[in-house]
């Protein structure tokens, strides 16, 4: 199986506000984006047309892993309101 398969089996209750959040200033002065790279889910992808960062919070698996990451500190991260964000199947 390989990781997309194991996504595909997570499910997700999506809130209404991202418990994800960046400014996104600082990330136009990022040299090497490592949120791009790190995170399983995709969840974080730059546009370097427009020099802006979407944030699809509602794949996010609460790995923790971006905020490690992030070298310049500009990931807030808290977890999801309760009954929102991802389910694990055996978890
Ligand atoms: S690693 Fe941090 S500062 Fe750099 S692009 Fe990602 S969120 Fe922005
Ligand atoms: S916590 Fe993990 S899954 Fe969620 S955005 Fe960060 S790296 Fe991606």
């Amino acid at each position: 199986m390989n990781i997309d398969d194991k996504l595909a089996t997570l499910k997700y209750n999506k809130d209404k506000d991202s418990h994800l959040t960046i400014d996104n200033d600082v990330c136009i002065h990022c040299k090497n984006r490592y949120c791009t790279y790190i995170c399983p889910a995709n969840v974080y992808e730059w546009n370097d047309i427009k020099k802006t960062m979407t944030i699809r919070y509602e794949n996010c698996l609460e790995c923790g892993a971006c905020k490690i990451a992030c070298e310049k500190k500009n990931i807030t991260w808290n977890y999801p309101n309760a009954e929102y964000g991802v389910k694990f199947k055996n978890g």
